[in-house]
């Protein structure tokens, strides 16, 4: 195979120098890339708006996933926070950290405006030091106060509610690049010019025709039966996660067709061509260690496909809605047991720090007290 007669995926360009593109996308946590797919302005493409920013859809709308599962990106960026996640019972707003780990938002230091014209001041802290922060900088201002009366206000470890909403078309287009990316990965560029429809390649840059006519979410359709798991060579000590992402490529009849499961359970399928002569291919990678971890996978292909249309999304979305949050709820409850555990963490180490700097044994009483109380709290957290 000559490299100079390798072409663009997308736009048939010659690959002089092909970009670094990722199979899985990068905010998902992939970290297997290859530089015979794309173009760099293709590549650049998946993240630009005019373009549809398929990628960035893709990413956003598994933003509470990715928390959820502390997924590092490919490019080794830390989980996302989720700015103004919701509010505890008492008001007060909170980010999400990884593992869903609710913090109080970042304090708003308040205004000039507030500091001249109000006699009484309210602010929220994250904690003492970010309450001494604002402090600091009111006395900067020349505010003295006279007195403070501070409140401690987590009072429970809130119900996580991950907001489920999924931009088909674009999510759509991000998966069908996923597998024709996968495809050279697997089979080389030149198979994949020959193999993979054109209108499919020209749908996932360009948004027409339809992707619904190639791609859809699948829980109708069976898929491959996995009969064997083993850490990949470039990555010996890979474990499974159970939240793993897998892209199988098998022909099934007349098909071509890739079936891909994102974090263990978000089911899709994409209908690529005709039958070729391709031998059945895995790719498969934990996205949750924070490094590469591939396996090689073992697998029976099903006996039959159903191709996605573009009336799929309507007529099965009672089953794929049910699927989907069922496997989301599996995901987020996994986690908070982490956050509230990680909670709990820091409620102790307050109570060690208060015991040793109180003045008085009936302090001390109390904080423990205190303490317990925030404890039931937090473990009464699962149930409104
Ligand atoms: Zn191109």
């Amino acid at each position: 195979m000559q490299l100079d007669s390798e072409r663009c995926i997308f736009c048939s360009n010659p690959l002089v120098k092909g970009s670094v593109e990722h199979v899985f996308p990068s905010a998902l946590g992939g970290r297997v890339t290859t530089t015979h797919a794309t173009c760099e302005s293709c590549n650049n493409a998946f993240s630009e708006v005019s373009t549809g920013a398929v990628e960035i859809a893709l990413a956003n709308d598994f933003i509470y996933i990715r928390n959820a599962l502390n997924v590092w990106s490919g490019r080794g960026n830390p989980p996302p926070t989720i700015k103004d996640a919701g509010q505890f019972d008492d008001g007060v707003k909170y980010d999400l950290a990884p593992n869903l780990t609710p913090i109080v938002s970042k304090s708003r230091i308040p205004s000039k405006e507030d500091t001249n014209n109000q006699a009484n001041l309210d602010f929220i802290a994250q904690d003492i030091s970010d309450a001494q922060r604002i402090l600091g900088i009111l006395e900067k201002r020349g505010i003295k106060l006279e007195s403070i009366n501070a409140k401690y206000i987590t009072t429970k470890a809130p119900i996580i509610r991950a907001e489920l909403k999924f931009n088909g078309n674009k999510i759509f287009r991000a998966i069908a690049k996923i597998a024709v990316v996968s495809y050279i990965v697997l089979y080389g560029n030149l198979r994949a010019i020959s193999d993979i429809y054109l209108n499919l390649r020209k749908s996932i840059i360009s948004g027409s025709p339809d992707i619904a006519n190639y791609c859809g979410w699948d829980y109708i359709n069976d898929f491959p039966t996995v009969l064997d798991v083993q850490p990949h060579e470039k990555s010996p000590d890979a474990v499974q996660s159970g939240f793993d992402h897998r892209i199988f490529i098998t022909n099934v009849n007349h098909h071509l067709v890739a079936y891909i499961n994102l974090f263990g359970g978000f089911n899709f399928s994409v209908l690529l061509g005709n039958h070729s002569a391709i031998s059945p291919k895995c790719l498969a990678l934990n996205p949750t260690l924070g490094k590469s971890a591939r396996f090689n996978i073992k697998f029976t292909p099903p006996v039959s496909y159903i191709p996605k249309n573009i009336n799929s999304f309507k007529n099965e979305h009672k089953k794929v809605w049910g699927e989907v949050q069922s496997v989301t709820s599996a995901i987020v409850e996994h986690c908070q047991k982490l956050s509230r555990d990680e909670y709990i963490k820091k409620l102790s180490q307050d109570l060690m720090i208060s015991v040793q700097t109180a003045s008085d044994p009936s302090d001390i009483d109390r904080i423990v007290r205190g303490f317990c109380e925030k404890l039931a709290h937090v473990e009464n957290g699962k149930r409104p």
